[in-house]
């Protein structure tokens, strides 16, 4: 099958893409157009007077942010109570309050270019089936309360094996209730879900938020924005003032360069101010393709994103099944919700072996229905049609953490990047922690800054 997105389908065909017209110079250069570079560039843009140019290998928003699921999540790929772990509680405590009020910077985005695009908010929900599952998010709840952060709604089942092995310091963190109560809030009739967590979240296409973003900001700030697609960029030298870039039949040089590319894509940098650079960053990320099919029904319930873990283990590296429902138009027939599942991945076993023209491998589409028809869309005779097929590939940093900043060893180069599966809040973050360092900010140190060793 091919790999066909719903998000880019929504992209205007139409619009014409610019090509690198010559060499040409400006003081800050973001590499790549996705959800992190339109983010970056706007916040750069509207809080310093900086001239930017972006350059982009491919088609704006075409990456991981054109073939994502779409929802606005708060939460970090490992719990609150691990994050507390490795940096203490209260940088852990500002990482998440960070992310947490990019919800704010997405309104910003969203009013100052003034959308009318879909972004919905809701009450979202993951179902759990184990005590270990339950166990772990109560720890973070705990720890959540310590920080005073607010806290996730737990909803345990009265039936539940475990429920008296709860230990009593979490008392007051869950509420029981009835099986069909937790069963009801994750709109599924499987049995074995027996706990559900809520928080709030919403959903969007990022990709057309992009889109939307950078028409408004090449209106906004046309003497000082300019957006080049097909300009891949090879090599990157940073030199102790500027950097030289090589994007194939152009150089760009550039005060200050961000790394908005997710990851690994192929690129060699090359630092002629301080110690190696290229080796380090691309050691420091890995590659997973993530897999997604949708299908269309009547628009006759609210936009919801559920995550279900249907197996016994803590959240930390399971494979797990997210749902999205939303209004979706489709063709010339208005009134429909799109229901997208997304759950399989695959290691990317070597950089740059990944091309998002590959097939999508029938045992993931079969993978996806065999879930859904267990546990969310359980009518035997309905007919389900995925017109939607699709996969992106994620850029994990080694601790999970989104990486943004300066890189210590020249801070002519900056990162925003490493989308850990959850990206769109953390690229929000990120591209307004990026516009105060280049507003010569002092910026205080934080979960997200880039390691200085390897
Ligand atoms: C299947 C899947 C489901 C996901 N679900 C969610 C979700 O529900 N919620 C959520 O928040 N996040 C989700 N994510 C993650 C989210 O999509 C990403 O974190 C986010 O889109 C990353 O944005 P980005 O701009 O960093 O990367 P990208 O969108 O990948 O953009 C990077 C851009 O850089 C360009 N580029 C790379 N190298 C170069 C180069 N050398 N020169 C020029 N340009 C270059 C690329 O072409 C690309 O356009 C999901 C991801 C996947 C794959």
């Amino acid at each position: 099958m091919k790999n066909r997105s719903p998000w880019l389908y929504q992209l205007d065909q139409a619009r014409v893409s610019k090509t690198l017209p010559g060499d040409l110079a400006a003081d800050v250069a973001i590499i790549g157009a996705g959800i992190a570079g339109t983010a970056t560039a706007y916040f750069t843009l509207k809080y310093t007077d900086k001239r930017v140019v972006v350059l982009e290998r491919f088609k704006m928003a075409h990456g991981a942010t054109g073939h994502n699921a779409g929802q606005v999540t708060s939460y970090f790929e490992r719990g609150f109570a691990s994050l507390a772990e490795e940096f203490g509680l209260d940088m852990a405590a500002r990482g998440q309050r960070a992310v947490e009020d990019a919800w704010a910077l997405l309104d910003e985005m969203y009013t100052d270019a003034g959308l009318d695009i879909p972004f919905s908010r809701f009450e979202g929900h993951a179902g759990f089936t184990s005590e270990t599952q339950v166990l772990l998010h109560l720890k973070n709840n705990h720890r959540r309360q310590e920080a005073g952060l607010p806290l996730e709604r737990m909803r345990i089942s009265e039936t539940a094996a475990f429920l008296s092995a709860i230990p009593a310091e979490y008392k007051g963190l869950y509420e029981v209730v009835p099986h069909q109560k937790v069963l009801a809030l994750l709109e599924s009739e499987a049995p074995e879900y027996v706990a559900a967590l809520s928080y709030q979240k919403g959903c969007i296409n990022s990709a057309l938020l992009c889109q939307e973003v950078f028409a408004y900001l090449l209106k906004t700030y046309p003497d000082r924005l300019a957006l080049y697609e097909h300009a891949p960029v090879h090599k990157l030298i940073l030199r102790d003032a500027d950097a030289l870039l090589d994007a194939g039949t152009h150089t760009v040089t550039a005060d200050r360069v961000v790394l908005c590319t997710n990851g690994f894509e192929d690129f060699t940098i090359i630092n002629e101010h301080g110690l190696e650079v290229n080796g380090r960053f691309h050691a420091g990320l890995s590659g997973h393709i993530g897999y997604m099919s949708g299908y269309l029904e009547k628009l006759n319930k609210p936009p919801v994103a559920i995550s279900y873990f249907p197996q016994s283990g803590a959240s930390a590296g399971e494979v797990y099944f997210y749902l999205t429902r939303r209004p979706y138009e489709y063709e010339a027939h208005p009134g429909h919700n799109l229901i997208s599942i997304g759950g399989p991945e695959a290691a990317l076993p070597e950089r740059g072996a990944y091309s998002y023209e590959q097939e999508f491998p029938e045992e993931y589409v079969q993978a996806i229905d065999d879930f859904l028809r267990k546990t969310y869309d359980s009518d035997p005779n309905k007919k389900i049609e995925y017109i939607f097929t699709w996969h992106g590939l994620m850029g994990y940093t080694k601790n999970g953490v989104r990486m943004v900043g300066p890189e210590p060893q020249n801070p002519v180069l900056l990162y925003n990047l490493g989308c850990n599966g959850i990206g769109i809040l953390p690229s929000a973050c990120g591209g307004r922690i990026i516009a105060r360092h280049l507003a010569g900010e002092k910026v205080e140190p934080s979960i997200f800054d880039v390691p200085k060793k390897g």
